[in-house]
């Protein structure tokens, strides 16, 4: 039996944003596109039937395109909830997520399309100014001045660097600026900040950390250009871009749960428990086999993880390209270990970085979403951690907790989250499959193919609306 999602439906934005397009465009306007609230065209689209695979955010993003141009879309989700990679995970009566994820200010079409379907940011999220804080040994926050004084201001008043450093900092990002932070050729980010003659210390306070956190990639791996097209968003527009948004409620509620309860409102069917097994392309569009029987659509967009991409695509001759390009693409780790101390248990901010240390960065989830006394350590891309077990790992962080905080007490429970695919290895040069396949009637969404962005949210969320714009009014 197909088990058909349920929810119950998410408040109507007061504001009418529904009927608003799912898309901005790039200056952050609102794209023209169907009204989903001004639709009743479903006739002349009776040709087109589209299905999504995959129930993450660049499925929902989809869908969510898709429904707003008036088509009753279907998606097919493997799992028993959405969300993927960014989904909620409930243990110990406690909502947790796959992984603590960070937004940044820049995210536009994430941030808007969570707003299209009833989101409210403002109180979905806590939004602080850019800031860095690796206790004791570094710290830089942007001072409330627009941009792009802020970041200069953050830089030269940065704590933990010589006034040199500093200044050699604030030189990077104006020779960055002067290109428009755009290379003539893609290198690691190793040899862009030897070429410009970044310190040591400016490296392991600064861009190593940033590095990691944005690409989940180490500096000896990773894009120096899709570093930069990252800065150039998050720290060339405006203050608000530059922005880092915590999510106060789960990841599964954030987007993907009320962009189901919209797509169903409208007319379409989220199947969850569904596996695609097998697609197989037809004169006249898909055959989908999922766990649920056979169907046929006019369009699919594939929006699964890269590696069950590959294995749907395979047996397709026609898109054997984008299989090579999947299987070419290599994975960077994630590690979340949550530990529930008791209520009292805080850290000195909501966010906190450690130097030099296994656990990368601290959540306080106190602070942030009222989960008082459970704290999640982040340990991003590959390294030794990966050595050791489970209960290992969240020792290490135990230990270091009380070492640098003096946080005395035991936890009550922990959980170590290990996504060893969180992401692909973001190296220099990569060729990223496109949305567009050797089938018109088939399409790629995912955080793994061609974009400006590493994998997140955002690339995922963008792949999305780029697929649903593939499929023809009728
Ligand atoms: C621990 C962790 C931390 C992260 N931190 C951040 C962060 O701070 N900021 C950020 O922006 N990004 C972060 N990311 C990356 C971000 O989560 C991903 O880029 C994004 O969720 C990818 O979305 P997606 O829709 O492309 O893929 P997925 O989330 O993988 O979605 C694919 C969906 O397809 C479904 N599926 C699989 N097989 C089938 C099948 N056969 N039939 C039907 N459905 C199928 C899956 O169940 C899943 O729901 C993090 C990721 C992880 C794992």
């Amino acid at each position: 039996m197909v088990k058909e999602l349920n929810y119950p439906p998410s408040p109507q934005p007061s504001d009418g944003a529904i009927s608003h397009s799912a898309r901005l465009t790039k200056d952050g306007s609102q794209a023209a596109g169907y009204p989903a609230s001004g639709r009743g065209s479903n006739r002349e689209k009776q040709s087109i039937n589209a299905a999504v695979i995959g129930g993450g955010y660049a499925g929902m993003a989809a869908a969510i395109a898709l429904t707003d141009r008036g088509f009753q879309v279907t998606v097919f989700e493997s799992a028993r909830q959405l969300g993927g990679r960014a989904r909620s995970v409930v243990y110990q009566d406690t909502r947790l997520d796959n992984g603590q994820h960070l937004l940044l200010g820049c995210y536009r079409q994430t941030l808007h399309l969570i707003e299209h379907v009833g989101g409210k940011i403002e109180q979905d999220f806590l939004r602080l100014p850019l800031q860095l804080d690796l206790h004791g040994e570094f710290s830089l926050k942007a001072p409330r001045l627009p941009a792009p004084l802020h970041l200069l201001a953050a830089l030269l008043t940065a704590k933990g660097l010589t006034l040199g450093e500093r200044v050699n900092a604030v030189r990077f990002m104006l020779a960055l600026r002067g290109t428009g932070f755009q290379l003539t050729d893609d290198m690691k980010v190793t040899e862009l900040l030897a070429i410009h003659k970044q310190d040591l210390a400016l490296v392991q306070n600064l861009w190593e950390p940033l590095c990691i956190a944005a690409l989940n990639t180490s500096i000896h791996k990773a894009s120096a250009q899709v570093l930069l097209n990252v800065l150039r968003d998050a720290l060339n527009g405006s203050r608000a871009d530059s922005d880092m948004l915590l999510p106060r409620i789960d990841l599964t509620e954030l987007f993907p749960q009320r962009a189901a309860s919209y797509v169903e409102r409208h007319g379409g069917k989220i199947f969850i428990s569904s596996a695609v097994e097998a697609l197989r392309p037809l004169d006249n569009g898909i055959e989908v086999t999922s766990v649920n029987g056979i169907s046929h659509f006019s369009h699919i967009i594939c929006a699964t993880p890269p590696m069950v991409a590959a294995k749907l695509l395979r047996p397709i001759a026609a898109l054997a390209e984008a299989v090579v390009q999947i299987d070419s693409l290599e994975h960077q780790p994630i590690y979340t270990v949550y530990l529930q101390f008791p209520a009292h248990v805080t850290l000195p901010h909501a966010m906190i970085g450690l130097h030099q240390r296994c656990s990368q960065w601290l959540f306080d989830k106190g602070r942030i979403a009222g989960q008082h006394g459970l704290i999640a350590a982040v340990i991003s891309a590959e390294g030794i951690h990966q050595e050791l077990s489970r209960e290992e790992l969240a020792q290490k962080v135990i230990v270091e907790l009380r070492e640098v905080f003096c946080i005395a007490d035991q936890p009550q429970w922990l959980k170590v989250i290990a996504e060893k695919r969180a992401t692909f290895c973001c190296s220099p040069n990569l060729r990223r499959p496109s949305q567009k396949t050797g089938l018109p009637c088939l399409m790629l969404a995912g955080d793994y193919t061609a974009c400006d962005y590493p994998s997140t949210l955002e690339s995922a969320v963008l792949s999305g609306l780029t697929c649903a714009d593939q499929v023809p009014d009728n």
